[in-house]
């Protein structure tokens, strides 16, 4: 049995069972040994040495990355996943499953304090839940951390979390459970065996959860960032494309395949043998299929907006079959009549246009079409953006509307939309935002797709910053106690580097898409350093006196991210910028009979003079809007940290983890939050568990709370720089004050 030292305040130590550690203190941790015995204080030291601090506020080193990380590894090594910077909570992912996520478990945490139980993401999940009913105020918990951090399984535990702990009626039963059915479905579509992560997300989530007066989750609204869109043409080695095609070939009965076209055979697919790795030990494609199947009808997709959507699915693979060859001319021709067969069926387009689509190339000038051959290497590129237009489609639809992952997503968001039955119109009480994004990449070679990504990581940074010391001072100002400013470092000047209007990376970006000529990646590089050269954080391989930085390569540009430094490489940067379709291959999407590509690609795409937006202009419009979301709501942040590469338990790589406590910023999250006090609690809490030190208060104080603590410290001695009296709490500079209060408990 698991047991807890539990410290009696008359001295004795006494083994109790364990309610998972979780007690008041900061002081309880787990022993082996049986119930009743007792311990001697030399090993309830040494124990209370092996767990760590549950805190790293209470670490008196603080600004030790040493001491912080080794309070990390001896918490992983008990088990103990979870740690806290304050509010903050930081995740260990344990690569097992630990027998902590209980029924019994979530009960534990339900309208319990933050403090009074051990760390947990059920103790964040009910902070935020009780803060949205006592204060009405809608709340955000951000998650973050690298690919295979833990962030989506936080999410999923949070959200099980609401949907086992919250009111219930028949209602919200069935919203409950198209929440969590959501994810199947989305992660179907959007997440991936990568190199890093078997179930790899490769998009960001922000989900709404919306409740009523009553506390109960009534509704949703899932918001999509950035998808990984190529993944569908092209894999890495050791890489799967999206969990989807190989769900429906595995798991799609025959009838459904025959329908489709399809062989149940993911290697007779050029779009699925790109990785080589068509089977994950992990992963279960049949089984997964089965899930997905009832989460879409649980979700309310009929049966005909299944079929049009696999048809999509199922086109996308007979895309990436299609072959070309070059006639005398030199002209493209396609060899593969099979496919274009079924792909007229699939898409409800006429074959020839569909082949003249491909082969073929339209554009307008002065107000005529003109039409010429393509040339065998012109075609095979117009196959593969034919083949970006469903996957665009499908995945995510950055080209002039969302486009079908947007459908999906819209679909999803129909199904969750409070309708007030009594009250047509009536919003939801109050929301519960969940972030889960890509943390900071930082790979050998860094594209726009880590540009974007680590673009979005300033703009998080930034605002963790200002709603952090705006909370601080917040509290500061509620408890009447004097704001003491504190030192940080604004990131401010990395995100106007990136986004500022005319004079950021973006919009020189932009300038170069647009500019007729010669533009290309190159250009757009010398005009980064021509125009951003001087700049503290952008760096090139020229220096000032003309000469050459070694390090760094000639089609590369560095930023000096928060978190570090990072090398990007130019190539592609245009083209997927641009991110454009040939017109006729729009035309052609226009006129499909497939109810949902219809609705992705309306005739207004090729009625639209206006130029699309560029993708990097479309994220930074959509992170704009998500900071807006964020910054109207009360924040908590779960840091995800992956403890190796090898995705396996009880391995605590060091390096690895340095690594990341840099990049997901938690040193300076904890001096941030060290600034003004290492502790702090209600006057109420600090009597109830230390008045046994003072004879003024024990067994009973029957005056103010605040003025029982006022006793009880003066009698303890504490120091007037050591501590501060605030309106509800008291504040404790130093973790060694409480630390000596706590060991006063225990002799
Ligand atoms: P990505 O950015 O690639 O989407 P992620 O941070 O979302 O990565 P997850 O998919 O949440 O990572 O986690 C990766 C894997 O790690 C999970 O599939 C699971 O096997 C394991 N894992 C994560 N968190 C836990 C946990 N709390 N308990 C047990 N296993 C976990
Ligand atoms: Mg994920």
């Amino acid at each position: 049995m698991e047991l807890k030292i539990h410290l009696v305040p008359t001295g004795e130590i006494i083994l109790t069972p364990s309610k998972d550690g979780g007690c008041c203190c900061t002081n309880c941790f787990k022993v082996v040994g049986s119930e009743g015995a007792r311990v001697t204080m030399e090993s309830a030291l040494t124990a209370r040495d092996r767990v760590g601090v549950q805190d790293f506020v209470l670490l008196e080193n603080f600004t030790s990355e040493a001491a912080f990380i080794d309070n990390l590894r001896k918490r992983f090594k008990e088990n103990l996943i979870y740690t806290y910077i304050g509010s903050v909570l930081v995740s260990v992912n344990p690569y097992k499953e630990l027998e902590i996520y209980s029924k019994q478990h979530m009960e534990r945490y339900r309208g319990v304090n933050f403090y009074e139980v051990s760390p947990h993401i059920y103790a964040v999940s009910d902070n935020s839940y009780r803060a949205m009913r006592t204060e009405r105020k809608d709340q955000c918990i951000l998650i973050s951390g690298e690919s295979g951090a833990g962030k989506t399984e936080a999410s999923k535990k949070i959200l099980q979390y609401y949907a086992v702990t919250c009111p219930a009626s028949d209602k919200v039963e069935t919203v409950k459970d198209r929440l969590l059915q959501s994810n199947p479905v989305l992660e179907a579509f959007g997440n991936a065996k990568t190199l890093r992560n078997d179930n790899s997300s490769r998009f960001g989530k922000y989900m709404d959860i919306q409740f009523d007066f009553k506390g109960a989750p009534v509704g949703g609204h899932i918001l999509n960032y950035l998808l990984e869109k190529s993944r569908v043409v092209h894999q890495n080695h050791g890489e799967r494309n999206f969990h989807v095609f190989y769900q429906l070939i595995e798991g799609g009965d025959d009838d459904l395949l025959r329908r489709l076209g399809l062989e149940r055979n993911a290697q007779q697919y050029q779009y699925l043998v790109k990785g080589n790795c068509p089977k994950v030990s992990s992963i279960n494609d049949k089984n997964e299929w089965k899930v997905v199947r009832k989460a879409l009808s649980v979700i309310g997709f009929s049966e005909d907006e299944v079929e049009e959507l696999l048809n999509i699915i199922a086109s996308v693979l007979h895309l990436g079959n299609v072959q070309f060859a070059g006639d005398e001319q030199g002209n493209a021709q396609i060899t593969t009549e099979t496919q274009i067969k079924y792909l007229a069926r699939l898409l409800g387009v006429q074959g020839a246009a569909l082949k003249e689509a491909l082969t073929h190339k339209k554009i307008i000038a002065k107000g005529e079409e003109l039409v010429s051959p393509l040339n065998l290497e012109q075609a095979a590129y117009a196959s593969l953006s034919l083949s970006l237009s469903p996957l665009k489609a499908v995945y995510a639809g950055t080209l002039v509307q969302g486009r079908t992952f947007s459908w999906l997503v819209n679909k999803i968001n129909e199904s969750l939309a409070y309708q007030d039955a009594e009250y047509p119109g009536r919003k939801s009480a109050a929301v519960i935002g969940l972030l889960d994004i890509y943390g900071f990449e930082v790979f050998q070679h860094n594209s726009f797709e880590q540009f974007c990504i680590n673009y979005c990581n300033e703009k998080l940074q930034q605002l963790f910053i200002e709603l952090t010391l705006k909370s601080e001072q917040e509290e500061y100002e509620a408890e009447g106690i004097t704001w003491e400013p504190v030192q940080f470092f604004n990131n401010k000047i990395i995100c106007d580097l990136v986004e500022e209007k005319f004079k950021g990376i973006i919009s020189i970006l932009d300038e170069e898409c647009l500019r007729p000529g010669d533009a290309s990646d190159l250009t757009f590089l010398e005009k980064l350093e021509d125009k951003l050269g001087g700049h503290a954080h952008f760096v090139t391989h020229k220096l000032a006196d003309g000469k050459t930085r070694k390090a760094m390569g000639r089609e590369e540009f560095r930023l000096l991210h928060y978190a570090g430094e990072v090398n990007y490489n130019v190539n592609g940067f245009l083209d997927k910028n641009n991110d454009l379709l040939f017109r006729n291959l729009k035309e052609a999407m226009c006129q499909s009979e497939n109810k949902i590509l219809n609705l992705c690609f309306d005739q207004s795409d090729l009625t639209d003079k206006k130029r699309p937006e560029t993708a990097a202009t479309q994220f930074k419009a959509s992170l704009a809007k998500l900071m807006e979301i964020l910054m109207s709501k009360e924040p908590s942040y779960v840091r995800c940290i992956k403890p190796n590469d090898a995705k396996q338990a009880a391995r605590f790589d060091e390096v690895l983890i340095r690594h990341q406590v840099k990049y997901l910023g938690l040193m300076e999250n904890l001096r941030v939050r060290r600034a003004g006090f290492a502790y702090r609690r209600k006057y109420e809490i600090f009597l109830q568990r230390y008045k046994s030190l003072c004879p003024g208060t024990w067994p009973h104080w029957n005056g103010r709370p605040a003025d029982g603590v006022a006793t009880l410290v003066k009698h303890l001695g504490y120091k007037p720089e050591e501590y501060k009296l605030g309106r509800s709490k008291i504040f404790i500079r130093f973790p060694k004050t409480l630390f000596a209060t706590e060991d006063a408990l225990e002799v």
